[in-house]
């Protein structure tokens, strides 16, 4: 876990984008963040993020979460992001890395399942069972890697996101009805 990648792409004298802290956080005593940022960038996608190791492990969710059981998210994986990112809204330039509007569309804490290891050892197993508490997104979700060392650097990279079956989950689940930021109450479009 680095941010070396995240760095890379980005000009911080350009983007409102926070470059990030020279050493990666550590917030040990309390339960880590996650967070999800709907970005409207070329393509529309959700960019769901959880605090592992001191930096945000991050995916790119084309549909975005859901809380339907029956919906199975492509999740794609992209570089770390600091953890200052969790509060980022606001507008990437055109020209640079990710250009569009980005708002905080859901934020909260997480808990790995206990059992299984810690995020860090499920990440690296590729099935991370966790719990969101989120203010959209609430309870028992799971990401199961996909992406198979045959497919090449992006096939590798894909998992899915799925709600597990609990009292949260919503058969009825339609995105839209749950827009805007969680932050600061504006909308992503
Ligand atoms: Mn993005």
């Amino acid at each position: 876990m680095t941010l070396e990648e995240y760095r890379k792409k980005r000009n911080f004298k350009v983007t409102p984008e926070p470059a990030g802290r020279q050493k990666e956080s550590r917030r040990s005593a309390k339960l880590p963040i996650f967070v999800v940022q709907k970005h409207q960038a070329t393509r529309l996608h959700y960019d769901f993020r959880l605090e592992i190791g001191g930096v945000l492990v991050s995916w790119a969710v084309p549909k975005g979460p859901s809380l339907n059981p029956a919906d199975k998210r492509l999740a794609v994986q992209t570089e770390d992001h600091p953890i200052e990112y969790a509060d980022f809204e606001g507008v990437i330039p055109k020209g640079q890395y990710g250009a569009g509007t980005v708002i905080v569309w859901d934020k909260g804490t997480y808990e790995a399942d206990p059992g299984s290891g810690s995020a860090a050892e499920q990440l690296s197993h590729g099935e991370l069972k966790f719990n969101l508490h989120g203010k959209k997104l609430r309870s028992g979700f799971v990401l199961i890697r996909t992406g198979l060392k045959s497919a090449g650097a992006l096939g590798q990279r894909s998992w899915l996101l799925i709600k597990r079956q609990d009292e949260y989950a919503d058969p009825s689940w339609k995105i839209d009805r749950y827009d805007g930021s969680v932050l600061t109450g504006r909308n992503g479009k």
